[in-house]
């Protein structure tokens, strides 16, 4: 008897769900940790890694035609952890080592840790850092994409606009900015903390061609 293939969406939930307990328990081990942070981009991060979006090689992680992934929303790390882990970028047992003393699994992406780009933590920095990559590619004629992600609350960050504004100058078609659009960062709504709407209607205004996730209303 031969299992069906289940459905793509279904097979990507599951993972979410995987990836989900095991970013909690690697929390849980820890006793430190971005919980929501984490566990509101595991969605994202699960269609990027398993969804066949990502080209990459858990085998050879500096592959020089890789795409960049570039988690610029950098204080959450876990869930990008569990799934290198899974992957198979790493042993997955390390994941137990997250946050101890002399582990390279820190609070932070670190590119000492492979699978990791770059190194990010302060916030507004992904996209400039973005910017520069997809320009290299550019120039040396590679086919390679560089993939940011973002936190809403980053959004307030203006170094996040002079790149975005780069972006389009430069023409970058092989750049893909992802924001986390939560309505939430660490002290408090956004909206409260910093009004950042209409966000779809400012990256457009940038030059961006902007696409909204199933769900999300634009607050225009
Ligand atoms: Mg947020």
């Amino acid at each position: 008897m031969v299992d069906a293939v289940p459905p793509k969406g279904d097979f990507l939930r599951r993972k979410a769900s995987q990836i989900r307990m095991d970013l909690l328990q690697m929390i849980y081990h820890a006793k430190a940790g971005h919980t929501g942070s984490s566990l509101s981009d595991t969605d994202i991060l699960t269609a990027l890694y398993y969804g066949g979006v990502l080209r990459v090689q858990a085998n050879n992680p500096k592959w020089p035609l890789r795409d960049r992934f570039i988690r610029s929303k950098g204080h959450a790390v876990e869930a990008f952890y569990c799934i290198l882990a899974d992957l198979g970028f790493f042993p997955k047992c390390e994941l137990e080592t997250y946050s101890q003393y002399g582990s390279r699994l820190i609070g932070h992406p670190n590119n000492k840790v492979p699978g990791v780009d770059m190194n990010t933590g302060a916030l507004g920095h992904g996209l400039s850092v973005g910017v520069g990559i997809a320009l290299s590619a550019k120039l040396d004629a590679n086919a390679f994409r560089v993939f940011v992600l973002m936190g809403d609350g980053e959004q307030a960050e203006g170094s996040v606009w002079e790149a975005a504004m780069a972006a389009a100058h430069y023409r970058l078609d092989n750049l893909i900015g992802i924001i986390d659009w939560n309505g939430l960062q660490i002290s408090g709504r956004t909206d409260e903390v910093m009004r950042t709407d209409p966000l779809d209607g400012k990256w457009r205004s940038f030059g961006w061609h902007v696409e909204l996730a199933m769900g999300t209303t634009s607050m225009k």
